[in-house]
């Protein structure tokens, strides 16, 4: 069967979304229109089971917001005034203006996508050859998971970790910075089934999440001081020999070194730090120390503050101290990602850049970038954005400096997407981009071990393109002639992988398991300079950094600035998906409005009752929302949930208005959790 077919029919394909359980899809087809998206129960990973969120897949591919046709701004930059255009009006003024620039300097021209889709193919694949072939600036894609990913690369030697099935079997789960039951549902099932089995979940987090209501034990940490809990956690694996001293000496690097750092951090210090009992470290301790085997499900949350490089660190360090990587059910799991053969090189074809070597811009500072003149230091100003995949001006930190440089009149801004999103309302051209149900495409994941394929269920809607017939136009327009510039959706599709993966198994099944061992580093051979765990890292070293994991206080603690007591972390709402699906009527009415979760305590303090609509600022900015007065927020920490489009929040405004383009110390990442605030009133 295919797209155009008039039967009744189901279309195997792949989630798209920033999310590590990667859900193989099945698509009930009729007359030509996808009814209903389900997971595939032939999937082990997906056991036919989707989140809420993509249950409803179809409901947000025939929006009726959904662009459909090009659209060219009339109006002001932001003024909403579109016109509808045909694609070849819209292909060739974009082309002679992009043209234009390039003739004068490519660097002046940026992409800017992430994970809208997490294809291989409508992601960085044709994009890329694109941009290389043009000479365009890189973009570093920096905003969710760079410091976690660099201090695994320092420490494992790369994105590895545990297989997610095999948490069914640990003694001891400790969840680490991630709300699983919002985020990744399938290993929630996995750990329940854990559960069931007698194993202990402890979940560690800021904020009382849904997930810290179903675990033993909730560990309510000051944000930000993760590595603190990590190593007075090593103090006590010390002090109480529940070390492997084997594991320690085959395979790993720098134990005497940090040893020395660990004993620096009794709990008592740690408690101090941390906010949190000392008996509580203690017996988190115990546990993690004498429960074998022990698991940790690391997520992204706690690593997006200042030291969240070095938190992760020191947290992945805690596996080869206990000999916990011996075991199938022990170890730690933040991204496997590393584990997939991807043919990058093949697919995003660095070669075509020749001899240039463009700048690279981080996509996390680019609300400043968009403000800076031309410089020797930076290079040429930036003229033209091309946006895919992404919804900066929502999800970007620091929304007014965001917001102030897509508004620029100079700036010309084409992006691609299925909705007139708060980025789309400050273009030059808005164009129709497929949805997953539309085209092909090729996945790996970050938090399992299958490559998934998406085929196309229905035909492009309205005049939807994908984004690889975009940039195949575009190249050709602009005279870019390599015939790799013009290869299909399935020739990427089968480039992804190479020889790697078995594309007739893909074709076949939908998806294809990679062949990994079940305990990856039960011998170590970690794939580090030294082939070993490196509790110390010369690389780091050598980039002027602490060699040793170490608490890195956050730049916007709490209780430090006489005017923004309050420090905020911002997670994702239950209903979204970053700032995907907000405008799903039903998600958003399930999401009510948006939320600032306070302790009462400090609504007490501040006269607040719940409900009450509230403004929260710092000398950045300010947003409004309403107060959820509850204990899901620790004392002196506030939950701003996220990412509501401005558009759809209060008074145009999210959450980003107040927080910061500082980055990590690892990863150049952004510190969205590392935010100093104040709250009050909102008629005040
Ligand atoms: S968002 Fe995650 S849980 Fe939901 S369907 Fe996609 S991969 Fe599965």
């Amino acid at each position: 069967m295919t797209q155009t077919s008039t039967e009744a029919h189901e279309i195997r394909g792949a989630c798209p979304h920033d999310c590590p359980d990667t859900c193989a899809l099945i698509t009930h087809v009729e007359g030509g229109v996808a009814v209903a998206v389900r997971g595939n129960p032939d999937h082990p990973r997906t056991d036919g089971v989707l989140c809420t969120k993509v249950s409803r897949y179809a409901e947000r591919t025939y929006h009726a917001e959904r662009v459909l046709t090009p659209l060219k701004r009339v109006g002001a930059k932001g003024s909403g005034e579109f016109t509808p255009v045909s694609w070849d009006e819209a292909m060739s003024d974009i082309a002679a203006r992009l043209g234009r620039i390039a003739e004068r300097d490519p660097e002046a021209i940026l992409p800017y996508s992430y994970a809208g889709t997490m294809g291989l193919v409508q992601g960085e694949g044709m994009a890329a050859r694109f941009f290389n072939a043009l000479g365009a600036s890189q973009l570093d894609r920096t905003i969710c998971a760079s410091a976690g990913a660099e201090a695994l690369t320092q420490t494992l030697g790369g994105k590895f970790g545990m297989r997610v099935q095999h948490f069914a079997e640990s003694k001891l789960i400790l969840i680490w910075g991630s709300n699983a039951i919002g985020s990744s549902i399938h290993f929630w099932r996995v750990a329940q089934e854990a559960k069931r089995r007698g194993a202990r979940l402890v979940c560690i987090d800021p904020r009382r999440s849904e997930t810290a209501d179903k675990c033993h034990e909730h560990i309510a940490l000051r944000p930000g001081t993760d590595a603190a809990l990590a190593l007075a956690i090593m103090h006590e694996l010390i002090v109480h020999d529940w070390l492997d001293h084997d594991y320690i000496a085959r395979h790993t690097l720098g134990w005497d070194a940090l040893r020395e750092r660990a004993l620096q951090w009794p709990p008592a210090r740690a408690a101090e730090v941390c906010g949190i009992p000392v008996e509580q470290i203690e017996r988190l301790a115990c546990d993690y120390g004498i429960a074998q085997p022990a698991a940790i499900r690391l997520n992204y949350g706690m690593q997006r503050v200042r030291g969240g490089g070095n938190a992760v660190r020191a947290i992945a360090c805690l596996p080869a101290l206990i000999g916990a990587w011996r075991h199938r059910a022990g170890g730690l799991l933040l991204s496997a990602s590393s584990t997939f053969p991807v043919q990058r090189h093949a697919l995003a074809r660095p070669d075509l850049l020749g001899n240039r070597r463009p700048r690279t811009l981080n996509m996390s500072t680019i609300g400043g970038d968009l403000l800076r003149p031309s410089s020797p230091d930076f290079g040429p100003r930036v003229d033209a954005l091309i946006v895919y995949n992404s919804n900066p001006v929502a999800v970007a930190p620091q929304s007014s400096s965001v917001v102030q440089g897509f508004a620029r009149e100079d700036l010309f801004t084409v992006v691609l997407e299925h909705f007139m999103t708060d980025t789309a309302d400050l273009a030059d051209y808005v164009l129709p981009a497929t949805t997953q149900l539309e085209h092909w495409d090729v996945h790996m994941s970050y938090g399992h071990t299958d490559v998934v394929l998406n085929r196309p269920a229905i035909a492009p809607v309205g005049q939807a393109r994908t984004n690889t017939d975009f940039f195949r136009d575009l190249a050709q327009r602009m005279g870019l002639k390599d015939p790799c510039l013009q290869d299909s959706d399935e020739v990427l599709c089968r480039t992804a992988f190479g020889d790697a993966v078995d594309f007739s198994t893909l074709l076949d099944q939908g998806f294809a398991s990679l062949s990994v061992p079940d305990a990856p580093f039960a011998e170590g051979g970690f794939p580090t300079p030294s082939g070993r765990c490196e509790f110390f890292s010369q690389r780091l070293v050598d980039q002027g950094q602490d060699g040793l994991p170490d608490h890195l206080p956050n730049f916007e603690p709490a209780h430090t600035h006489p005017d923004y007591p309050l420090a905020m972390i911002s997670p994702p709402s239950r209903h979204f998906l970053n700032s995907t699906f907000v405008n799903v009527k039903s998600l958003r009415d399930m999401e009510g409005a948006p939320w600032l979760e306070m302790h009462p305590s400090d609504a007490a303090a501040r006269g607040l009752a719940d409900e009450d609509g509230v403004v929260v600022f710092n000398d950045r900015g300010r947003y409004e929302c309403q107060v959820k007065v509850s204990t899901r927020a620790r004392p002196g920490v506030v939950n701003g949930m996220g990412i509501w489009w401005r558009k759809l929040g209060a008074n145009g405004t999210n959450v980003n208005e107040v927080t910061s383009q500082r980055l990590t110390d690892m990863g150049r990442a952004p510190v969205f959790y590392d935010c100093w605030v104040q709250v009050s009133a909102a008629t005040r």
